[in-house]
């Protein structure tokens, strides 16, 4: 489906030349002319690239409460915090410091303490924030909480 070159009128196209220029032209206006081809839709190459550009951008966030979840774990293995940095080829002070929440683990140590600990430390959201529904957000707006209330 397209606009036609001649009337405007939206209908299957036709690759048509008429007085010398090839235009596109709907099956009315093409007995003007000569038809070359049809115009085929959008080739499904071209349209995954474009489907593919819409696509958000998925970013990796270390999850709010990281400190107390990788303190637990830890605990839970009867692991000290020495033995745990041994472990993970890490600075105590650094993990002291990730689990009082005073410094927050890079991507790559956060995944590297999830491999360990076998937790989850990084949630990926998508950039840009649709409406879709999520079930497994920890934030909840007003508007969420009615709903819920509601249902
Ligand atoms: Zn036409």
């Amino acid at each position: 489906m397209g606009i036609c070159d001649m009337c405007g009128k939206e209908d299957e196209l036709y690759r048509t030349e008429i007085e010398g220029s090839v235009i596109r032209v709907c099956k009315n206006c093409a007995r003007y002319g000569k038809v070359l081809s049809e115009v085929k839709k959008m080739s499904p190459v071209k349209l995954k690239k474009i489907q593919h550009k819409a696509e958000p951008e998925v970013v990796p966030l270390i999850v709010f409460d990281y400190a107390q979840k990788i303190k637990k774990k830890r605990q839970s293995l009867q692991m000290q915090q020495e033995e745990f940095a041994k472990q993970i080829n890490e600075k105590v002070s650094l993990i002291h410091n990730i689990e009082t929440g005073h410094a927050k683990p890079s991507i790559a140590l956060a995944r590297k303490i999830e491999r360990f600990l076998k937790i989850t430390l990084i949630e990926e959201y998508e950039e840009q924030q649709t409406n879709k529904k999520e079930e497994k957000s920890d934030v909840m707006t007003i508007g969420d909480l009615i709903k819920s209330k509601l249902k």
